[in-house]
């Protein structure tokens, strides 16, 4: 199996939009049940219908919640923890996005909570099998 590259996160997931996409997709059908179709509204983490105006924030229900780290940063920490086999320090987090010590203590902290890097065969799973299924993944 090809091994999922740090150049191939970023050109997918290189900036907020890509990672929110991506969330939307897994979480969310383009089309409204009204007949509308959803759109990301700029500058905002949010989609909305054309047509009814109903909004979803697509990362709202997922660890990343709450947090204003960038999407490609939390990404690219997974990224980290798959390459890792589910080893990454805080530190580590902190020196390589340069970011405070807290900030990456909690996004280690919000993976971890997820549970999935304690599941059988996750490292053996594609790097975007496992997004999917830890932006399935509810917060407690
Ligand atoms: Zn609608």
């Amino acid at each position: 199996m090809k091994r999922y590259s740090i150049k191939n996160l970023s050109s997918e997931f290189g900036d907020d939009a890509a990672c929110l996409a991506f969330i939307f997709s897994i979480l969310y059908s383009y089309d409204c049940n009204c007949g509308g179709s959803f759109q990301k509204v700029s500058g905002r983490r949010t989609y909305q219908c054309s047509r009814c105006r109903a909004q979803v924030a697509p990362a709202a229900h997922t660890c990343f919640h709450g947090s204003r780290t960038p999407l490609s940063s939390w990404f690219y920490v997974i990224w980290l923890f798959y390459g890792h086999k589910g080893r990454v320090h805080a530190s580590e987090i902190r020196d390589q996005l340069g970011i405070t010590y807290k900030c990456a203590w909690r996004m280690r902290q919000a993976l971890e909570d997820t549970g999935i890097f304690k599941k059988k065969g996750v490292f053996q799973n594609d790097f975007k099998d496992l997004l999917r299924e830890i932006i399935q993944i509810k917060p407690k």
